[in-house]
């Protein structure tokens, strides 16, 4: 049986997956607007309670449908390189058609992790890393609290794209509130080009109870764009991209306008959409 200490989250595009708490909760778990683990120390779950759960799942006969597997909690990528690519090794042996392996990695795990040591994991099948950018902006990564300014965060990013991994960045619409809404965009624009990832989308920042962001709204101090705008400022963003091959999305729940496409093919399509 497989044991979940909720609450688990996972990238909309992990559905399907299979999803292992290699960790729990996140080692940094300092950003102003994350909610997610603010409920749990940050830990990494033993080895052996993990295989016990591969060898469940594969005794249960589900093992040829196991395609992906979502590596959960917040930086599943922080533990020890060995834990990694024992899990890896276990998984690739039980699942014979197992295509992707991913977690989120926070610029703090990816600082952590050497070139040498992702390339190995990604051999191992960890060929997806979901990353949190929020903004290439330095004071809204600072008022985020994101722990890294926008040059380390590309500098971070650039190892994994490196080591062969690819890329899933999200950043967050609105986190500049007004005054910096186009600066943001533009910012955020400047430094996925930096990274040229694999896929780039946007979440539409909302305050969670609990965090420091939820505090600072509660006292009147975070702008909520309208709908048109944050279509200015995806607009803008999206108009700053200048990339070589990435898929496009904002039509996460959070997104009040859903766009999709291939960049650079369907520029002109999605600032079309946005007026
Ligand atoms: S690194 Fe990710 S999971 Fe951890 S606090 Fe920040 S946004 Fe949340």
């Amino acid at each position: 049986m497989i044991r979940y200490e909720e609450t688990l989250y996972r990238p909309p595009s992990e559905a399907h997956s299979l999803i292992l708490q290699a960790t729990l909760g996140c080692s940094y778990n300092e950003c102003a607007f994350c909610g997610m683990y603010r409920n749990k120390r940050f830990r990494v779950r033993p080895l052996a309670e993990l295989l016990d759960e591969i060898e469940t799942v594969r005794r249960s006969g589900l093992a040829p449908h196991v395609r992906k597997v979502f590596l959960a909690d917040g930086d599943a990528l922080v533990a020890k390189a060995s834990f990694l690519a024992k899990l890896l090794d276990a998984l690739a042996d039980a699942f014979p058609a197992l295509r992707q392996v991913s977690c989120y990695a926070s610029p703090q795990s990816l600082a952590v992790r050497s070139v040498e040591e992702m390339r190995d994991l990604r051999e191992r099948g960890l060929t997806l890393y979901y990353l949190g950018v929020e903004s290439g902006h330095d004071a809204v990564l600072e008022a985020l609290r994101k722990g890294v300014d926008a040059d380390e965060m590309v500098r971070v990013a650039g190892k994994a794209t490196e080591a062969g991994v690819r890329l899933s960045t999200m950043i967050l619409l609105g986190a500049g509130g007004r005054e910096l809404s186009l600066e943001h965009a533009k910012a955020s624009a400047d430094v996925i080009n930096r990274m040229q990832p694999r896929f780039v989308s946007t979440l539409v920042m909302t305050p969670v109870e609990g965090t420091p962001l939820f505090e600072r709204d509660r006292r009147g101090e975070v702008d909520h764009l309208d709908v048109f705008e944050l279509a200015r400022e995806l607009r803008a963003f999206i108009e700053g991209l200048e990339l070589e091959g990435s898929i496009f999305r904002s039509n996460h729940a959070s997104n009040r306008i859903a766009l999709a496409g291939t960049l650079p093919k369907d520029k002109a399509r999605l600032l079309a959409a946005l007026g």
